[in-house]
């Protein structure tokens, strides 16, 4: 009788020993499946392995690409931390976020100012974006619709400024969430305007026609909305219906049409350019 017993118990823990290895094994397999899913994505990078693998237990509704995607952001990790410097100074597709920044001395070339027909006639754009700004508000104006820039270039001192007034004021946390650190701002890069319609303050420029002419137009000028709603998440910003980011015509089209954020559209169709895998 002890004896069919003990017999008992060793197939007993021979299955469950079996049994555990199956589980391990499967989700293993599993792992795999994601990596070589991942692999298939063109922006993957090796070196980032382990850190989908994590993202996607923490976010498992995500799609591989988003996986892929805010991983290379760095979106892992909190805001202004894992920070480096860009390499794409004085490029359109230039991107700065809360992990991209811009050298305190950088100024971008050619800057010019926007004409006082669409501004106090003190605000510069790099060349292109000037250009391309003048032709965009001079379109809304044939329809009645009156678009200035009210904040173009930002130096990095005066981001400094504005930055550490609304941190002394709001502090750190809330003034993160509407306010960029100096380095950080897109606005240093001479491609950025913030609008209102001369009427109302920036702050209410969404309920105005003028903004409802650039959700439909502003594109097939080369100029898309930076900040939009519910993707603070991806940019690190809130809603900001006033601030617009020239980016060209080509890549505004596509923005526009696939409904993504710059962020998202670097990390796909620029970074893996110049990534090795
Ligand atoms: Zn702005």
């Amino acid at each position: 009788m002890k004896k069919i017993f003990i017999y008992t118990l060793i197939v007993f823990f021979i299955l469950v020993i079996l049994s555990f290895k199956l589980i391990n094994n499967n989700s293993n397999n599993k792992l795999s499946t994601f990596v070589n899913t991942y692999k298939k994505i063109n922006y993957f990078k090796k070196s980032n392995i382990d850190r989908y693998i994590n993202y996607k237990k923490i976010y498992p509704d995500l799609n591989d690409e988003d996986i892929v995607t805010r991983v290379n952001l760095n979106l892992d990790y909190p805001f202004y931390e894992n920070t480096k410097v860009s390499k794409d100074l004085n490029k359109k597709y230039i991107l700065v976020n809360k992990y991209i920044y811009l050298p305190a001395d950088y100024i971008p070339d050619n800057l010019e100012n926007i004409s006082g027909k669409y501004s106090d006639g003190n605000k510069l754009l790099v060349v292109d974006a000037r250009i391309a700004f003048e032709e965009l508000a001079s379109a809304a104006l044939k329809e009645n619709l009156h678009i200035r820039a009210i904040s173009a270039y930002r130096s990095y001192d005066y981001q400094k400024e504005l930055y550490d007034k609304y941190a002394s004021i709001d502090g750190v946390k809330i003034a993160d969430t509407y306010s960029a650190r100096a380095g950080f701002s897109e606005h240093q890069t001479g491609l950025v305007v913030d609008l209102d319609n001369i009427v109302l303050r920036y702050e209410q420029f969404e309920s105005t026609d003028e903004f409802e002419w650039m959700n439909k137009n502003s594109y097939k000028y080369g100029f898309i909305l930076r900040y939009p709603d519910g993707k603070s998440n991806i940019t690190g910003y809130d809603y900001e219906a006033w601030h617009y980011r020239y980016v060209g015509k080509k890549i505004a089209k596509y923005i526009h049409d696939n409904d993504i954020t710059f962020d998202e559209y670097y990390i796909r169709f620029i970074d893996n350019k110049k990534q090795d895998k």
